[in-house]
Protein backbone atom coordinates (compact mmCIF):
# COMPACT_ATOMS: atom_id res chain seq x y z
CA UNK A 1 0.00 0.00 0.00
CA UNK A 2 1.28 3.24 -0.70
CA UNK A 3 1.24 6.51 0.03
CA UNK A 4 -0.66 8.55 -2.25
CA UNK A 5 -4.29 9.18 -1.65
CA UNK A 6 -3.49 12.59 -1.67
CA UNK A 7 -3.58 12.27 -5.26
CA UNK A 8 -6.52 11.05 -5.93
CA UNK A 9 -9.40 13.97 -6.26
CA UNK A 10 -11.57 13.93 -3.19
CA UNK A 11 -15.36 12.78 -3.40
CA UNK A 12 -18.13 15.85 -3.70
CA UNK A 13 -21.30 13.41 -2.82
CA UNK A 14 -23.05 13.05 0.35
CA UNK A 15 -24.50 9.91 1.42
CA UNK A 16 -27.02 9.00 3.86
CA UNK A 17 -25.48 5.94 5.95
CA UNK A 18 -27.50 3.35 8.22
CA UNK A 19 -27.44 4.13 11.97
CA UNK A 20 -24.35 2.36 12.98
CA UNK A 21 -23.94 -1.01 14.28
CA UNK A 22 -21.74 -0.49 16.93
CA UNK A 23 -19.45 -3.36 15.79
CA UNK A 24 -16.24 -2.45 15.06
CA UNK A 25 -14.49 -4.17 11.79
CA UNK A 26 -10.66 -3.98 10.15
CA UNK A 27 -10.70 -4.90 7.06
CA UNK A 28 -7.29 -5.92 5.69
CA UNK A 29 -7.87 -4.71 2.49
CA UNK A 30 -6.89 -4.37 -1.29
CA UNK A 31 -5.08 -0.83 -1.44
CA UNK A 32 -2.39 -0.48 -4.25
CA UNK A 33 -4.43 0.42 -6.69
CA UNK A 34 -6.33 2.97 -4.65
CA UNK A 35 -2.93 4.78 -2.96
CA UNK A 36 -1.74 5.16 -6.13
CA UNK A 37 -2.96 7.25 -9.22
CA UNK A 38 -3.55 4.70 -12.21
CA UNK A 39 -0.80 6.25 -14.15
CA UNK A 40 1.62 4.51 -11.30
CA UNK A 41 0.22 1.36 -11.16
CA UNK A 42 0.51 -1.57 -13.71
CA UNK A 43 -2.34 -1.40 -15.76
CA UNK A 44 -4.15 -4.40 -16.34
CA UNK A 45 -7.99 -4.88 -16.91
CA UNK A 46 -10.68 -6.65 -15.07
CA UNK A 47 -14.06 -7.98 -15.64
CA UNK A 48 -17.01 -7.76 -12.94
CA UNK A 49 -19.70 -10.07 -14.59
CA UNK A 50 -23.09 -9.39 -13.82
CA UNK A 51 -23.30 -11.14 -10.41
CA UNK A 52 -20.96 -8.63 -9.06
CA UNK A 53 -22.41 -5.74 -11.67
CA UNK A 54 -25.65 -5.62 -9.28
CA UNK A 55 -23.87 -4.70 -6.44
CA UNK A 56 -22.43 -2.10 -8.28
CA UNK A 57 -25.63 -1.29 -9.06
CA UNK A 58 -26.65 -0.64 -5.58
CA UNK A 59 -23.94 2.00 -4.58
CA UNK A 60 -25.74 4.97 -5.71
CA UNK A 61 -23.68 6.67 -8.34
CA UNK A 62 -21.25 4.32 -8.80
CA UNK A 63 -22.29 2.71 -12.47
CA UNK A 64 -22.86 6.47 -13.75
CA UNK A 65 -19.50 7.40 -12.79
CA UNK A 66 -17.92 4.18 -14.05
CA UNK A 67 -19.82 4.64 -17.55
CA UNK A 68 -17.30 6.63 -19.22
CA UNK A 69 -14.28 4.08 -18.81
CA UNK A 70 -15.61 0.75 -18.69
CA UNK A 71 -15.87 -1.05 -22.05
CA UNK A 72 -18.82 -1.59 -23.99
CA UNK A 73 -19.00 -4.14 -26.80
CA UNK A 74 -21.69 -6.77 -27.03
CA UNK A 75 -19.61 -9.75 -27.46
CA UNK A 76 -16.64 -11.81 -27.82
CA UNK A 77 -15.26 -13.05 -31.48
CA UNK A 78 -13.29 -16.35 -31.86
CA UNK A 79 -10.36 -16.81 -33.83
CA UNK A 80 -8.24 -19.86 -34.46
CA UNK A 81 -4.50 -19.30 -33.48
CA UNK A 82 -3.69 -18.51 -37.19
CA UNK A 83 -6.68 -16.26 -37.65
CA UNK A 84 -9.74 -17.41 -39.22
CA UNK A 85 -13.06 -16.26 -37.42
CA UNK A 86 -14.86 -18.94 -35.98
CA UNK A 87 -17.98 -17.54 -33.96
CA UNK A 88 -19.29 -14.96 -32.18
CA UNK A 89 -20.67 -14.97 -28.38
CA UNK A 90 -23.01 -12.04 -27.95
CA UNK A 91 -23.99 -11.24 -24.02
CA UNK A 92 -27.60 -10.51 -24.75
CA UNK A 93 -29.16 -13.48 -22.95
CA UNK A 94 -27.60 -12.45 -19.41
CA UNK A 95 -28.37 -8.51 -19.32
CA UNK A 96 -31.42 -9.08 -17.08
CA UNK A 97 -29.00 -10.42 -14.73
CA UNK A 98 -27.24 -7.25 -13.74
CA UNK A 99 -24.76 -4.90 -15.42
CA UNK A 100 -20.89 -6.01 -16.40
CA UNK A 101 -18.47 -3.74 -15.62
CA UNK A 102 -14.93 -4.54 -17.49
CA UNK A 103 -12.28 -2.29 -17.76
CA UNK A 104 -9.10 -0.57 -16.15
CA UNK A 105 -8.01 -2.41 -12.64
CA UNK A 106 -7.45 0.73 -11.44
CA UNK A 107 -10.04 3.40 -13.16
CA UNK A 108 -12.55 0.96 -11.61
CA UNK A 109 -11.02 1.17 -8.15
CA UNK A 110 -10.72 4.61 -7.88
CA UNK A 111 -14.53 5.38 -8.38
CA UNK A 112 -15.30 3.00 -5.87
CA UNK A 113 -12.10 4.24 -3.60
CA UNK A 114 -14.08 7.96 -3.85
CA UNK A 115 -17.72 6.33 -3.24
CA UNK A 116 -16.32 4.59 0.38
CA UNK A 117 -14.77 7.90 1.19
CA UNK A 118 -18.04 10.01 0.56
CA UNK A 119 -19.52 7.43 2.41
CA UNK A 120 -17.44 8.26 5.65
CA UNK A 121 -15.69 4.80 5.49
CA UNK A 122 -12.47 5.50 7.29
CA UNK A 123 -9.24 4.55 5.08
CA UNK A 124 -6.03 4.40 5.51
CA UNK A 125 -3.07 4.00 3.21
CA UNK A 126 0.76 3.34 4.41
CA UNK A 127 -0.46 0.13 6.23
CA UNK A 128 1.21 -2.86 6.34
CA UNK A 129 -0.40 -5.74 8.04
CA UNK A 130 2.55 -8.27 9.73
CA UNK A 131 0.57 -10.25 12.18
CA UNK A 132 -2.95 -11.31 13.41
CA UNK A 133 -4.33 -12.36 16.99
CA UNK A 134 -7.42 -13.13 18.21
CA UNK A 135 -9.72 -13.73 21.54
CA UNK A 136 -13.15 -14.67 22.80
CA UNK A 137 -13.58 -11.28 22.94
CA UNK A 138 -11.68 -9.48 19.94
CA UNK A 139 -9.74 -9.53 17.43
CA UNK A 140 -6.57 -7.40 16.00
CA UNK A 141 -3.93 -7.00 13.65
CA UNK A 142 -0.12 -5.60 14.09
CA UNK A 143 -0.18 -3.03 11.52
CA UNK A 144 3.22 -0.85 11.02
CA UNK A 145 4.47 -2.47 14.30
CA UNK A 146 1.14 -1.28 16.42
CA UNK A 147 -1.58 -3.53 17.44
CA UNK A 148 -4.75 -2.33 16.12
CA UNK A 149 -7.69 -4.11 18.18
CA UNK A 150 -11.63 -4.89 16.89
CA UNK A 151 -14.94 -6.95 17.52
CA UNK A 152 -13.37 -8.78 13.99
CA UNK A 153 -10.72 -8.41 11.43
CA UNK A 154 -11.60 -8.86 7.60
CA UNK A 155 -8.30 -10.42 5.53
CA UNK A 156 -9.29 -9.39 2.31
CA UNK A 157 -5.31 -9.64 1.13
CA UNK A 158 -5.36 -11.79 -1.64
CA UNK A 159 -3.31 -14.79 -2.43
CA UNK A 160 -0.53 -13.50 -0.09
CA UNK A 161 -2.86 -13.17 3.04
CA UNK A 162 -1.03 -13.18 6.55
CA UNK A 163 -4.66 -13.62 7.65
CA UNK A 164 -4.08 -17.36 6.37
CA UNK A 165 -1.70 -18.11 8.77
CA UNK A 166 -4.26 -17.80 11.89
CA UNK A 167 -6.58 -19.45 10.15
CA UNK A 168 -4.47 -22.68 9.25
CA UNK A 169 -2.57 -22.83 12.04
CA UNK A 170 0.41 -22.94 9.55
CA UNK A 171 2.28 -21.09 6.97
CA UNK A 172 1.56 -22.15 3.47
CA UNK A 173 2.85 -20.95 0.64
CA UNK A 174 1.51 -20.31 -2.67
CA UNK A 175 2.60 -22.59 -5.36
CA UNK A 176 3.62 -22.81 -9.58
CA UNK A 177 -0.10 -23.17 -11.59
CA UNK A 178 2.27 -24.30 -14.44
CA UNK A 179 1.06 -21.41 -16.46
CA UNK A 180 1.65 -17.84 -16.84
CA UNK A 181 0.16 -14.66 -18.54
CA UNK A 182 2.14 -11.96 -20.99
CA UNK A 183 -0.19 -8.94 -20.63
CA UNK A 184 -0.21 -5.11 -22.10
CA UNK A 185 -2.48 -1.99 -21.92
CA UNK A 186 -1.73 0.31 -24.26
CA UNK A 187 -2.57 3.07 -26.28
CA UNK A 188 -3.75 2.73 -29.39
CA UNK A 189 -2.20 5.59 -31.94
CA UNK A 190 0.41 3.38 -33.42
CA UNK A 191 -1.57 -0.07 -33.87
CA UNK A 192 -4.45 2.55 -35.62
CA UNK A 193 -1.57 3.44 -38.26
CA UNK A 194 -1.25 -0.35 -39.73
CA UNK A 195 -3.59 -2.09 -41.48
CA UNK A 196 -3.19 -5.32 -39.86
CA UNK A 197 -3.90 -3.71 -36.49
CA UNK A 198 -6.41 -0.89 -37.52
CA UNK A 199 -9.65 -3.18 -37.08
CA UNK A 200 -8.42 -3.06 -32.93
CA UNK A 201 -9.22 0.69 -32.89
CA UNK A 202 -13.06 0.66 -34.28
CA UNK A 203 -15.16 1.18 -30.95
CA UNK A 204 -14.76 -1.26 -28.09
CA UNK A 205 -14.16 -4.45 -29.62
CA UNK A 206 -12.99 -7.87 -27.93
CA UNK A 207 -11.66 -10.82 -29.91
CA UNK A 208 -9.95 -14.14 -28.68
CA UNK A 209 -7.97 -16.33 -30.37
CA UNK A 210 -7.59 -20.27 -28.66
CA UNK A 211 -4.58 -22.53 -30.02
CA UNK A 212 -3.24 -25.53 -28.08
CA UNK A 213 -2.39 -25.04 -24.31
CA UNK A 214 -2.92 -21.07 -24.94
CA UNK A 215 -5.05 -18.29 -25.65
CA UNK A 216 -5.05 -14.98 -26.54
CA UNK A 217 -7.38 -11.96 -25.70
CA UNK A 218 -7.44 -8.51 -27.08
CA UNK A 219 -10.22 -5.97 -25.67
CA UNK A 220 -10.23 -2.68 -27.49
CA UNK A 221 -12.51 0.39 -24.80
CA UNK A 222 -12.92 3.82 -24.69
CA UNK A 223 -13.94 3.85 -28.09
CA UNK A 224 -11.29 1.69 -29.25
CA UNK A 225 -8.38 4.53 -27.81
CA UNK A 226 -6.48 2.17 -25.57
CA UNK A 227 -6.02 -1.80 -25.61
CA UNK A 228 -5.41 -4.31 -22.99
CA UNK A 229 -4.30 -8.16 -24.34
CA UNK A 230 -3.00 -11.01 -23.24
CA UNK A 231 -1.61 -14.16 -23.65
CA UNK A 232 -2.15 -17.29 -21.07
CA UNK A 233 0.56 -19.95 -21.77
CA UNK A 234 2.25 -23.00 -20.18
CA UNK A 235 4.95 -21.72 -17.91
CA UNK A 236 7.38 -24.12 -15.94
CA UNK A 237 9.16 -20.87 -14.30
CA UNK A 238 9.29 -21.27 -10.71
CA UNK A 239 8.20 -18.68 -7.76
CA UNK A 240 9.32 -16.62 -5.01
CA UNK A 241 8.00 -13.85 -3.26
CA UNK A 242 7.22 -12.05 -6.68
CA UNK A 243 5.61 -13.24 -9.88
CA UNK A 244 5.05 -10.11 -11.94
CA UNK A 245 8.18 -9.24 -14.25
CA UNK A 246 8.75 -7.07 -16.88
CA UNK A 247 7.67 -8.93 -20.63
CA UNK A 248 10.01 -9.50 -23.46
CA UNK A 249 8.56 -8.99 -26.94
CA UNK A 250 10.55 -11.50 -28.40
CA UNK A 251 9.64 -14.35 -25.82
CA UNK A 252 5.39 -13.40 -26.72
CA UNK A 253 6.65 -13.49 -30.04
CA UNK A 254 8.40 -17.04 -29.80
CA UNK A 255 5.15 -18.25 -28.43
CA UNK A 256 2.91 -17.57 -30.62
CA UNK A 257 5.29 -17.81 -33.81
CA UNK A 258 2.97 -19.95 -36.11
CA UNK A 259 -0.49 -17.99 -34.73
CA UNK A 260 -1.92 -14.63 -36.55
CA UNK A 261 0.44 -12.10 -38.33
CA UNK A 262 -1.48 -9.13 -36.98
CA UNK A 263 -1.11 -10.69 -33.38
CA UNK A 264 2.76 -10.21 -34.16
CA UNK A 265 2.44 -6.59 -35.29
CA UNK A 266 0.27 -6.14 -31.60
CA UNK A 267 2.85 -7.18 -29.34
CA UNK A 268 5.42 -5.58 -31.73
CA UNK A 269 3.66 -2.38 -30.96
CA UNK A 270 3.68 -2.81 -27.97
CA UNK A 271 5.77 -0.32 -25.81
CA UNK A 272 7.84 -2.32 -23.39
CA UNK A 273 7.02 -0.92 -20.34
CA UNK A 274 3.53 -1.91 -20.63
CA UNK A 275 4.45 -5.47 -21.16
CA UNK A 276 4.30 -7.54 -18.27
CA UNK A 277 5.33 -11.30 -17.14
CA UNK A 278 3.02 -12.91 -14.68
CA UNK A 279 3.10 -15.89 -13.09
CA UNK A 280 -0.24 -17.99 -12.49
CA UNK A 281 0.72 -19.39 -9.32
CA UNK A 282 -2.28 -21.40 -6.65
CA UNK A 283 -3.15 -22.51 -3.57
CA UNK A 284 -4.59 -25.80 -2.22
CA UNK A 285 -8.59 -25.32 -1.57
CA UNK A 286 -8.99 -24.05 2.39
CA UNK A 287 -11.11 -26.22 4.73
CA UNK A 288 -12.22 -23.23 6.67
CA UNK A 289 -12.76 -19.13 5.81
CA UNK A 290 -12.46 -18.47 9.34
CA UNK A 291 -10.20 -18.24 12.34
CA UNK A 292 -10.69 -20.94 15.35
CA UNK A 293 -11.97 -18.24 17.76
CA UNK A 294 -14.45 -16.93 14.76
CA UNK A 295 -13.23 -12.89 14.95
CA UNK A 296 -11.42 -13.43 11.76
CA UNK A 297 -12.61 -14.10 8.17
CA UNK A 298 -10.69 -14.61 5.19
CA UNK A 299 -12.44 -12.97 1.49
CA UNK A 300 -11.72 -12.95 -1.72
CA UNK A 301 -8.54 -14.43 -3.11
CA UNK A 302 -7.03 -14.75 0.70
CA UNK A 303 -9.84 -17.26 1.36
CA UNK A 304 -10.02 -18.90 -2.31
CA UNK A 305 -7.78 -17.69 -5.14
CA UNK A 306 -8.88 -17.83 -8.75
CA UNK A 307 -8.18 -18.99 -12.08
CA UNK A 308 -8.27 -16.06 -14.36
CA UNK A 309 -10.33 -18.34 -17.30
CA UNK A 310 -13.39 -18.42 -14.19
CA UNK A 311 -13.74 -14.25 -14.54
CA UNK A 312 -14.98 -14.59 -11.57
CA UNK A 313 -12.66 -14.29 -8.77
CA UNK A 314 -13.43 -10.33 -8.57
CA UNK A 315 -17.06 -11.11 -8.26
CA UNK A 316 -16.73 -13.73 -5.69
CA UNK A 317 -14.77 -11.66 -3.65
CA UNK A 318 -17.49 -8.99 -4.04
CA UNK A 319 -19.92 -11.47 -2.85
CA UNK A 320 -17.87 -12.62 0.12
CA UNK A 321 -18.06 -9.03 1.43
CA UNK A 322 -21.86 -8.32 0.62
CA UNK A 323 -22.57 -12.10 2.57
CA UNK A 324 -20.40 -11.11 5.55
CA UNK A 325 -21.75 -7.56 6.09
CA UNK A 326 -25.26 -8.96 6.31
CA UNK A 327 -24.65 -11.54 8.36
CA UNK A 328 -22.68 -8.92 11.00
CA UNK A 329 -25.71 -6.75 10.55
CA UNK A 330 -28.50 -9.48 11.35
CA UNK A 331 -26.46 -10.79 14.05
CA UNK A 332 -25.35 -7.86 15.90
CA UNK A 333 -22.46 -6.84 17.95
CA UNK A 334 -22.81 -9.17 20.81
CA UNK A 335 -23.11 -12.10 18.10
CA UNK A 336 -20.09 -11.18 15.80
CA UNK A 337 -18.80 -14.61 16.07
CA UNK A 338 -22.35 -16.23 15.22
CA UNK A 339 -21.80 -13.89 11.94
CA UNK A 340 -18.30 -15.42 11.01
CA UNK A 341 -19.49 -18.41 11.12
CA UNK A 342 -22.85 -17.85 9.12
CA UNK A 343 -20.47 -16.37 6.39
CA UNK A 344 -18.67 -19.20 6.19
CA UNK A 345 -21.44 -21.81 6.09
CA UNK A 346 -23.34 -19.61 3.62
CA UNK A 347 -20.27 -18.96 1.03
CA UNK A 348 -18.25 -21.88 1.45
CA UNK A 349 -20.03 -24.25 -1.24
CA UNK A 350 -20.97 -21.47 -3.60
CA UNK A 351 -17.80 -19.84 -4.25
CA UNK A 352 -15.46 -23.48 -4.33
CA UNK A 353 -18.06 -24.26 -7.30
CA UNK A 354 -17.07 -20.75 -9.12
CA UNK A 355 -13.54 -21.54 -8.63
CA UNK A 356 -13.64 -24.81 -10.71
CA UNK A 357 -15.18 -22.73 -13.66
CA UNK A 358 -11.91 -21.67 -13.63
CA UNK A 359 -10.32 -25.49 -14.46
CA UNK A 360 -13.28 -26.59 -17.19
CA UNK A 361 -12.96 -22.95 -19.37
CA UNK A 362 -9.14 -23.19 -19.46
CA UNK A 363 -9.75 -26.73 -20.51
CA UNK A 364 -12.07 -26.22 -22.97
CA UNK A 365 -10.25 -23.89 -24.77
CA UNK A 366 -6.60 -25.68 -24.26
CA UNK A 367 -7.75 -28.45 -25.14
CA UNK A 368 -10.07 -28.08 -27.54
CA UNK A 369 -10.57 -30.74 -30.52
CA UNK A 370 -10.47 -28.98 -33.38
CA UNK A 371 -12.58 -31.25 -35.52
CA UNK A 372 -15.52 -30.84 -33.62
CA UNK A 373 -14.97 -27.28 -33.18
CA UNK A 374 -15.59 -26.75 -36.64
CA UNK A 375 -18.36 -28.50 -36.76
CA UNK A 376 -19.75 -26.84 -33.57
CA UNK A 377 -17.70 -23.33 -32.91
CA UNK A 378 -19.82 -22.29 -30.83
CA UNK A 379 -18.54 -25.18 -28.16
CA UNK A 380 -16.11 -22.66 -27.69
CA UNK A 381 -18.19 -20.19 -25.48
CA UNK A 382 -18.13 -18.95 -22.69
CA UNK A 383 -20.85 -20.77 -20.38
CA UNK A 384 -22.62 -18.36 -18.78
CA UNK A 385 -24.67 -20.19 -16.13
CA UNK A 386 -27.63 -18.58 -14.40
CA UNK A 387 -26.42 -20.35 -11.33
CA UNK A 388 -23.39 -18.47 -11.14
CA UNK A 389 -24.57 -14.92 -13.27
CA UNK A 390 -27.87 -14.59 -12.47
CA UNK A 391 -27.48 -14.30 -8.87
CA UNK A 392 -28.32 -11.85 -5.75
CA UNK A 393 -25.63 -12.35 -2.56
CA UNK A 394 -27.63 -9.39 -0.76
CA UNK A 395 -30.92 -11.20 -1.53
CA UNK A 396 -29.41 -14.36 -0.92
CA UNK A 397 -27.85 -13.83 2.22
CA UNK A 398 -30.86 -12.03 3.78
CA UNK A 399 -33.26 -15.19 2.83
CA UNK A 400 -30.81 -17.86 4.54
CA UNK A 401 -29.31 -16.43 7.53
CA UNK A 402 -32.33 -17.52 9.79
CA UNK A 403 -31.88 -21.01 8.57
CA UNK A 404 -28.16 -21.08 8.82
CA UNK A 405 -27.74 -19.64 12.41
CA UNK A 406 -30.63 -22.18 13.38
CA UNK A 407 -28.38 -25.04 12.00
CA UNK A 408 -25.24 -24.05 13.10
CA UNK A 409 -26.71 -24.34 16.64
CA UNK A 410 -28.10 -27.33 16.57
CA UNK A 411 -25.11 -28.67 15.28
CA UNK A 412 -23.28 -26.63 18.28
CA UNK A 413 -25.95 -28.35 20.25
CA UNK A 414 -25.27 -31.29 19.59
CA UNK A 415 -21.52 -30.76 19.85
CA UNK A 416 -22.02 -30.27 23.16
CA UNK A 417 -24.42 -32.82 24.14
CA UNK A 418 -21.63 -34.83 22.67
CA UNK A 419 -18.28 -33.24 23.91
CA UNK A 420 -16.27 -35.98 22.65
CA UNK A 421 -17.24 -35.59 19.05
CA UNK A 422 -14.55 -33.20 17.28
CA UNK A 423 -15.33 -29.95 15.66
CA UNK A 424 -16.80 -30.66 12.37
CA UNK A 425 -14.30 -30.40 9.43
CA UNK A 426 -15.16 -28.92 6.79
CA UNK A 427 -13.85 -30.69 3.23
CA UNK A 428 -11.96 -28.95 0.83
CA UNK A 429 -12.98 -29.34 -2.59
CA UNK A 430 -10.31 -31.95 -4.76
CA UNK A 431 -9.48 -29.49 -6.99
CA UNK A 432 -5.95 -29.78 -6.81
CA UNK A 433 -5.55 -32.66 -9.34
CA UNK A 434 -5.13 -30.05 -12.15
CA UNK A 435 -3.09 -27.38 -10.64
CA UNK A 436 -5.87 -25.32 -11.16
CA UNK A 437 -6.63 -22.14 -8.67
CA UNK A 438 -4.58 -19.42 -9.39
CA UNK A 439 -4.25 -16.32 -8.06
CA UNK A 440 -4.49 -12.76 -9.01
CA UNK A 441 -4.13 -9.63 -10.80
CA UNK A 442 -4.47 -8.86 -14.04
CA UNK A 443 -5.54 -8.89 -17.76
CA UNK A 444 -7.02 -7.96 -20.99
CA UNK A 445 -10.49 -7.53 -20.72
CA UNK A 446 -12.63 -10.81 -20.36
CA UNK A 447 -9.50 -12.02 -19.73
CA UNK A 448 -9.80 -15.62 -18.75
C1 LIG B 1 -4.29 -12.80 -15.05
C2 LIG B 1 -5.52 -12.68 -14.21
C3 LIG B 1 -6.68 -12.17 -14.76
C4 LIG B 1 -7.84 -12.11 -14.02
N1 LIG B 1 -8.97 -11.61 -14.57
C5 LIG B 1 -10.11 -11.58 -13.84
C6 LIG B 1 -11.31 -11.07 -14.40
O1 LIG B 1 -11.37 -10.61 -15.54
N2 LIG B 1 -12.42 -11.08 -13.59
C7 LIG B 1 -12.38 -11.56 -12.33
O2 LIG B 1 -13.42 -11.57 -11.64
N3 LIG B 1 -11.26 -12.03 -11.77
C8 LIG B 1 -10.11 -12.05 -12.49
N4 LIG B 1 -8.98 -12.53 -11.93
C9 LIG B 1 -8.98 -12.93 -10.52
C10 LIG B 1 -9.02 -11.66 -9.65
O3 LIG B 1 -7.93 -10.82 -10.00
C11 LIG B 1 -8.90 -11.99 -8.17
O4 LIG B 1 -9.73 -13.07 -7.85
C12 LIG B 1 -9.30 -10.75 -7.34
O5 LIG B 1 -8.43 -9.67 -7.63
C13 LIG B 1 -9.25 -11.06 -5.86
O6 LIG B 1 -9.52 -9.87 -5.17
P1 LIG B 1 -9.02 -9.66 -3.68
O7 LIG B 1 -9.51 -8.33 -3.29
O8 LIG B 1 -9.38 -10.84 -2.87
O9 LIG B 1 -7.41 -9.69 -3.74
P2 LIG B 1 -6.39 -8.75 -4.52
O10 LIG B 1 -7.03 -8.14 -5.70
O11 LIG B 1 -5.16 -9.57 -4.72
O12 LIG B 1 -6.05 -7.61 -3.50
C14 LIG B 1 -5.28 -7.83 -2.32
C15 LIG B 1 -4.69 -6.52 -1.85
O13 LIG B 1 -4.25 -6.60 -0.49
C16 LIG B 1 -3.04 -5.88 -0.35
N5 LIG B 1 -2.23 -6.55 0.69
C17 LIG B 1 -1.63 -7.73 0.56
N6 LIG B 1 -0.94 -8.04 1.69
C18 LIG B 1 -1.13 -7.02 2.54
C19 LIG B 1 -0.68 -6.75 3.89
N7 LIG B 1 0.08 -7.61 4.56
N8 LIG B 1 -1.06 -5.61 4.47
C20 LIG B 1 -1.85 -4.76 3.81
N9 LIG B 1 -2.32 -4.96 2.54
C21 LIG B 1 -1.95 -6.06 1.92
C22 LIG B 1 -2.36 -5.98 -1.70
O14 LIG B 1 -1.59 -4.82 -1.93
C23 LIG B 1 -3.50 -6.08 -2.67
O15 LIG B 1 -3.81 -4.82 -3.19
C24 LIG B 1 -7.82 -12.57 -12.68
C25 LIG B 1 -6.63 -13.06 -12.13
C26 LIG B 1 -5.49 -13.12 -12.90
C27 LIG B 1 -4.24 -13.66 -12.31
Amino acid sequence: MGDASQAIEMPQRQYARLSPSGISVIIVAPASVASAPPSNVIEKAIIFASNSGRIFERWEGVVEDLDPIIHKSEGLNFHTWDGEFLTRQVWDSEKTYGRKINGHRAEIHEKVYLHAKARGIDIRFGQTVTDYFETDDEAGVVCNGERLTADCVVSAEGVKSKGRKIVLGFEDRPKPSGYAVYRAWMKTDELAKKSSTKWFCHGDTHNGWMGEDKHFLVASIKGGSELSWVLTHKDDGDIDEDWTFPGKKEDVIKNIASWDPALHDLVNATPPDKLHDYKLVFRDPLPTFISPKARIALIGDAAHPFLPTSIQGASQSMEDGVALAITLERSGKGKVQQAIRAYETIRYERVHRAQMTGVSTREQWHKADWEKIRSNPKSLHLKRESWLLDFDQEAHTYAVFDETVAKLNAEEAARQADSSAPAPAVEAPAISAAPAIAQTELVGMGQA
